[in-house]
Order: structure tokens, then C-alpha cells, then sequence
């Protein structure tokens, strides 16, 4: 199971740079523990492109990385990888591992000798849940963090003709995924 960060674990604050700022959104922990129980390996997809646009450091990233994981750690659950992108919006479509590029998901897969396929990409924007549809397995949009506005813009959109679930949280994901798996 592959989760992004900012806006699907832990509260979004826009290029979050101060592990003060590291808030577990309700319930995220709870939700990784049962997609555990599920056999799924956890892993994180995170874009950093603050790193890129020099709004940060890797080095901070790094202490936040570290807090998010301390906080999960203490409500019971660990990660198994978190794979991070640094690169600006912009960069050669081709190469760059900013999401919705399937190349940490790859990474992630080798490393860890997990299958894409039949997976569960989710999320809170289009490029958590776009990657699904490359790696033939399924997208879930969350309405927590940027969701909710992804979601509208869609709809305004006409739909665009994607192909994903909507939950309202973690959680929600989590249940869905239960059920889709049982
Ligand atoms: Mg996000």
C-alpha cells in the first residue's frame, strides 16, 4: 500500500519545513495498523518539492521525516520505507520522480520486492492516485488535506475520465480496502 504524507497521514501546512508542525490527522495510525493486518507493506510517497524550490532543506525534511515517524511509532505502527521527491514542478516528464511518475513506486517495489499491480496508491491530490492507473492497481482520493478541492476540480472538469475511489480520511480508505480485499 502506497500512502502519501502531507494531507493523508499527517496534517498538510504547506511545505511543512518544523517537525513542531508534525500533526497525525485522526485516525492515520489506526488506518495503517489495519491495512498491516491486511499483509500490506507501508509505504510513503512523499513529493518534497519545497526541497527543490529552496523553500527547505534536506536536512529539515529529514527532521520531519523523523518526527512523522516517531509520532506513528508511539500510536503503534511502523513504516516500512518512505521515499521522497525533490524536484520543482517543471522538470523533464520523462525522468523526474515527482508523482505522479511511477519511478519511486518502482524504486519502492525493487527495494522491497513488493508487487505494483493490484496495489493501493492514496492520497489527497490526483498525483497519488493517477499512479494506479499506470501500475494497474487501484487509486484512492482522500478529502482530507488538499482532497476536497481536488475533488471539485474534477468535477468541474467533467471528470476527465479517471478512475479512482473517494474516502473521506485514512480510515475510510482502510475500510474500504477491507472490503475490497475480503
Ligand atoms: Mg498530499
Amino acid at each position: 500500500m502506497f500512502a502519501d504524507r502531507d494531507g493523508t497521514i499527517i496534517e498538510d501546512r504547506h511545505y511543512i519545513a518544523d517537525p513542531a508542525d508534525v500533526t497525525l490527522i485522526p485516525g492515520s495510525p489506526e488506518a495503517l495498523t489495519r491495512l498491516r493486518a491486511l499483509g500490506f507493506a507501508l509505504v510513503v510517497v512523499t513529493n518534497q518539492s519545497g526541497i527543490g524550490r529552496g523553500l527547505y532543506t534536506l536536512a529539515d525534511y529529514r527532521r520531519v521525516a523523523a518526527e512523522t515517524d516517531l509520532q506513528l511509532e508511539r500510536a503503534g505502527v511502523t513504516i516500512d520505507a518512505t521515499y521522497f521527491c525533490t524536484d520543482a514542478p517543471g522538470g523533464d516528464p520523462e525522468t523526474t520522480c515527482r508523482k505522479p511518475s511511477p519511478v519511486l513506486y518502482r524504486r519502492a517495489a525493487r527495494d522491497l520486492g513488493l508487487a505494483l499491480a493490484g496495489s493501493y496508491y492514496v492520497g489527497d491530490k490526483l498525483s497519488d492516485v493517477l499512479p494506479a492507473a499506470t501500475l494497474r492497481g487501484t487509486g484512492i482520493l482522500l478529502r482530507t488535506g488538499h482532497g476536497t478541492a481536488e475533488e471539485e476540480r474534477m468535477a468541474e472538469d467533467g471528470g476527465s475520465g479517471g478512475s479512482w475511489l473517494v474516502a473521506d480520511d485514512l480510515a475510510g480508505a482502510a475500510e474500504l480496502i477491507e472490503r475490497l480485499e475480503s
